[in-house]
């Protein structure tokens, strides 16, 4: 007997509350449907880093996350595979629109999450866009309807959202704030604000840092609801 995705979904989110995290070794001790357990099998990845098994959990909850945690932690993957889950249980599709809005504050780690997010999503319908500088923004325009996840940096989007009517965001569920310290150190700072201010309140809103400055708090105050703390400190 095949499982219907809606009898798929019922059972992942049926778990979610008995997440134990102390007892995640693999990724397959969450509660993930079987197109990302697949993608993160295939790209290699069985155990979760620390900052993934103690963020994952709460992430699809559905609770708002401030995650601390240095570079090279694996806070992409931690990222993504609620992203991914967010999104397959609410059956998204190509003509619900932006669903996932990713922001990271270079075109290089933009690139390096969008290629992680081709190789752990390959066996999800999720249309994927990124949203950078130096590339041409009439053909980027273009294409921007029905693109479900966007990556990008914070003063490429903000245009966008400013000069495109095709990009809305009215529809968005889940908002990644990756490296949000460097965002800021970069000057983003009031980008980043206009950018939130012009998106739906209802969502769910994941803020990544390697450190908690003054201003990531003010960041997190403006972004986040009753966030959980998830700090990952090195061990000496
Ligand atoms: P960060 O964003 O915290 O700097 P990344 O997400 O870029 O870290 O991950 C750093 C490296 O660790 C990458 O090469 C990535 O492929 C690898 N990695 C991430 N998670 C895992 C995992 N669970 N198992 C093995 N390698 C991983
Ligand atoms: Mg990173």
């Amino acid at each position: 007997v095949t499982k219907t995705e809606d009898q798929e979904i019922q059972e992942i989110q049926n778990l979610y509350a008995d997440i134990d995290t102390s007892k995640i070794n693999s990724f397959n001790d969450f509660p993930l449907s079987h197109r990302t357990k697949k993608g993160l099998k295939d790209t290699g990845y069985v155990t979760p880093t620390e900052i993934q098994r103690e963020s994952i959990g709460p992430a699809l909850r559905g609770l708002d996350i401030l995650g601390a945690a240095k570079t090279g932690s694996g806070k992409t993957v931690a990222f993504l595979v609620p992203v991914l889950e967010c999104l397959f249980c609410r059956q998204w599709t190509r003509l619900d629109g932006l669903g996932a809005l990713i922001i990271t504050p270079t075109r290089e780690l933009a690139l390096q999450i969008f290629e992680t997010l081709r190789k752990v999503g390959r066996y999800h319908d999720f249309s994927a866009g990124l949203i950078i500088g130096g590339k041409d923004l009439h053909f980027e325009k273009k294409r921007m309807e029905q693109v479900n996840i966007i990556v990008g940096t914070p003063g490429r989007l903000l245009q966008h959202m400013d000069e495109n009517p095709l990009f809305t965001c009215d529809n968005l569920q889940i908002l990644v704030l990756d490296e949000a310290d460097r965002c800021l150190d970069l000057g983003f700072e009031k980008t980043m604000n206009s950018i939130i201010e012009n998106l739906p309140p209802k969502r769910q809103t994941l803020l990544f840092s390697a450190t908690q400055t003054k201003s990531v708090r003010d960041l997190a105050r403006l972004s986040l609801k009753d966030p959980c703390y998830v700090s990952v400190v090195e061990k000496a």
